[in-house]
């Protein structure tokens, strides 16, 4: 049985940044990263490859960079575990043993379980890079695009297609009121479909999909109040935490994600576990929130690797963001959204600040609104941001950073943010801090 100190299974956001960790902080162990796929893409950007913005070529994964930083490679699957001897067996035949394990074993795509569903050209998200090839070529050839989910990914390959590749009938199908996850107020959800409208794409809300016809190929999909034609369907109807390894090996879970202490460890000796398949609390009220991107799995691997020596680095709750781009603008959020504070049904307050993303006088300085919702009590938990610059992602952080740390509406007033006039917004209209004193001013 071969031994290693440190065995990380995935090698995804959450793996890779874990390998890197224990071999920065621990650097005497020897660690070994199982993935069982090798020619793997960048996910985040396969909406600009499927729409031929980019090529596969530019996007591949890096997994291979782990050989570099010190570690070992092997392509195969982990097929099962045993905590109570730490080893591990692959469906190659290996059988491992470990002192430390990481679990990091990511997301799998839901499944729409209806009539006709394994007809071909019906398609759920796969990084693999030959797959993802076969996507760019049957997007272009299809004349009949439909979409079912219309979450964020969604909407990113809705945009992205209808903008770089006009002519084709692209169709939208979501079974709730809202598209986008529900993530953004109803304004920016409005402005966001209108945009998609203008582009050409028909968006269908209140509709599920109960079946799909064809030969041998799909030609339609069936809803509840009709039929659209079809020859390519993409299925994005969320991800599932991939846990099968660790339940079968008896290790807790929690609405089906791995349960994981402050330090990311797992109820089984030994094994710690990120990303996508572990159980995320939110760092505003502590409840259970999410956190399936890569941003939270990069940053969870930092935290598990860290960890493999004992506790060092402390998990205090995620605060979900994200951003996504429509009509050329980038729409972003962080924390709490309008949905999820009616939901809790929280008393709270929106406010509203359009600012610039460059001083007035500088070249190309374009709108950056910011929107803030604050509790009653004044303190931060959500906002989003829309402008056309990248400017949005870092006042995305800023937010987020912000809601973390439970900063309230006066605290926010003696901030000192950086102030130069190509690259941020003038200092007398920080958007943040206008909109912190907007909400005083309203609750005086
Ligand atoms: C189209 C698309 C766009 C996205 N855009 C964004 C974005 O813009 N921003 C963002 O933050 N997030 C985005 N995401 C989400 C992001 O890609 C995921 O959250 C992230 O990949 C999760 O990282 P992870 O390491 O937790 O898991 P994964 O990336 O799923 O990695 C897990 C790896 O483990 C392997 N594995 C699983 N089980 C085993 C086993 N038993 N043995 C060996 N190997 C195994 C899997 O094959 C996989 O390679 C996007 C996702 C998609 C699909």
């Amino acid at each position: 049985m071969e031994r290693y100190d440190v065995v990380v299974v995935g090698g995804g956001p959450a793996g890779f940044n874990a390998v890197k960790t224990v071999r920065e902080l621990h650097p005497g162990r020897r660690v070994l990263v199982v993935n069982d796929r090798e020619d793997l893409q960048i996910p985040c950007a396969l909406p600009y490859v499927v729409s031929g913005v980019l090529s596969p070529e530019k996007n591949r994964y890096p997994l291979q960079k782990v050989k570099e930083m010190g570690a070992s490679l092997l392509i195969d699957r982990v097929v099962s575990l045993n905590p109570s001897d730490s080893s591990l067996f692959t469906s190659g035949g290996k059988a491992i043993s470990y002192e430390r394990l990481i679990l990091a074993t990511g997301w799998v795509p839901r499944r729409l379980q209806v009539p006709g569903g394994k007809l071909q050209n019906i398609h759920y998200i796969d990084t693999a890079t030959p797959a993802v090839e076969e996507f760019v070529r049957k997007v272009k050839e299809a004349k009949k695009i439909v979409l079912i989910g219309g979450g964020f990914i969604s909407v990113g390959f809705a945009d992205l297609i209808s903008r770089n590749m006009p002519g084709k009938k692209l169709t939208v199908v979501e079974a709730s009121p809202r598209i986008a996850s529900g993530v953004f107020s109803s304004g920016t959800l409005k402005e966001m479909e209108e945009t998609l409208k203008k582009q050409g794409v028909e968006i269908l809300k209140n509709e599920k999909v109960v079946g799909f016809e064809g030969e041998t190929s799909v030609e339609k999909v069936v809803l509840s109040s009709g039929e659209l034609e079809a020859d390519l369907v993409f299925v994005f109807i969320g991800f599932l935490p991939n846990t099968k390894l660790a339940v079968d090996a008896g290790i807790a879970t929690e609405r089906g994600f791995i349960k994981v202490d402050r330090f990311l460890r797992t109820s089984a000796d030994n094994i710690l576990a990120a990303g996508n398949c572990i159980y995320h609390t939110s760092a505003v009220d502590g409840d259970f929130t999410p956190g399936m991107v890569a941003s939270v799995s990069a940053r969870d691997g930092r935290i598990a690797g860290a960890n493999v020596s004992g506790p060092q680095v402390e998990d205090t709750g995620i605060v979900p963001a994200g951003v996504t781009e429509v009509g050329g603008k980038f729409y972003g959020f962080a924390g709490y959204t309008e949905e999820l504070l009616q939901r809790k049904e929280f008393s709270f307050k929106e406010v509203t600040v359009t600012s610039a993303d460059a001083y007035p006088m500088a070249l190309n300085a374009n709108p950056l609104t910011v929107r803030l919702y604050f509790l009653k009590n004044g303190r931060l938990v959500g906002g989003e941001v829309i402008g056309e610059s990248k400017i949005v992602s870092s006042t995305v952080d800023f937010l987020s950073s912000l809601i973390a740390a439970g900063k309230k509406a006066e605290e926010l007033l003696s901030l000192v943010t950086v102030a130069f006039p190509p690259v941020t917004p003038p200092p007398l209209l920080q958007p943040v801090q206008e909109g912190a004193l907007l909400f005083l001013k309203e609750e005086s």
